[in-house]
């Protein structure tokens, strides 16, 4: 099974996918923690690409034009892959279905977490995230048991640079403009299956995964 999850920054595609993997013996393939990780290890990418993230703004094309590229030079794709944060503009999605078609795959579902602005402000705002093992917290919705710390590890939780209002807005810009007509190219192709993502995580996990029982 090969799988897109699309939304606006702060929809839940990292929560989702999470849950998602849980389920699911996917390769989790997320451009955003590929970006972040280059820009921790400052390597040439993330030198590049941190700037761009900062401010907002989406990274230029060619930079994740070898990402992605250099993530599927490795086999273990081939069990089936869960894109999050990838395709974010039209030439993207046409770039990923050429190189597709050349590895005789496809896409089977375009998870689409639809959520109104206002509630992903809170949502960025207030999220948190474990640097040791990953966990996402909020401190609105879903507060570790002690303030700062992971309860998974204990780690002390960070704030992602990009997640203040000045950023958020450039974001959801970007979003709208490139984001949205990679849903249109996607709808046109059938493969578009809507979510709502207000609510619990649990609530709206169990909406993502009726839709994937239905396809396994
Ligand atoms: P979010 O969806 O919450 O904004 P991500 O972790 O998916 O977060 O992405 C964080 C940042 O990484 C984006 O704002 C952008 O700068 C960069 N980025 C991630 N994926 C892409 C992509 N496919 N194309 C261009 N830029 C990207
Ligand atoms: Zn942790």
């Amino acid at each position: 099974m090969n799988l897109l999850i699309i939304g606006a920054p702060g929809a839940g595609k990292g929560t989702m996918s999470e849950l998602i993997l849980k389920n699911y013996h996917l390769v989790h393939v997320s451009t955003g923690d590929m970006l972040r990780e280059a820009v921790r290890n400052s390597t040439p990418v993330g030198l590049k690409a941190q700037e761009y993230m900062n401010r907002g703004e989406l990274v230029p094309e060619e930079i994740i034009h070898d990402i992605i590229a250099d993530r599927f030079s490795h086999s273990d794709i081939d069990a089936g892959f869960l894109f999050d944060g990838y395709p974010r503009t039209r030439n993207q999605a046409e770039d990923l279905d050429s190189i597709l078609k050349d590895m005789g795959k496809k896409i089977d579902c375009v998870i689409n977490l639809n959520i109104d602005d206002e509630e992903l402000i809170k949502r960025i705002t207030g999220r948190r995230l474990c640097p040791a093992c990953g966990e996402i917290y909020n401190v609105y919705s879903n507060p570790p048991k002690e303030e700062g710390k992971c309860d998974k590890c204990g780690a002390e939780l960070i704030q992602r640079k990009d997640d203040n209002l000045d950023s958020l807005k450039v974001r959801l810009s970007e979003y709208h403009k490139n984001t949205q007509p990679v849903i249109e190219y996607y709808e046109a192709m059938d493969l578009v299956r809507h979510v709502e993502a207000s609510g619990g995580i649990e609530e709206v996990y169990g909406r993502i995964n009726s839709i994937l029982e239905g396809l396994c």
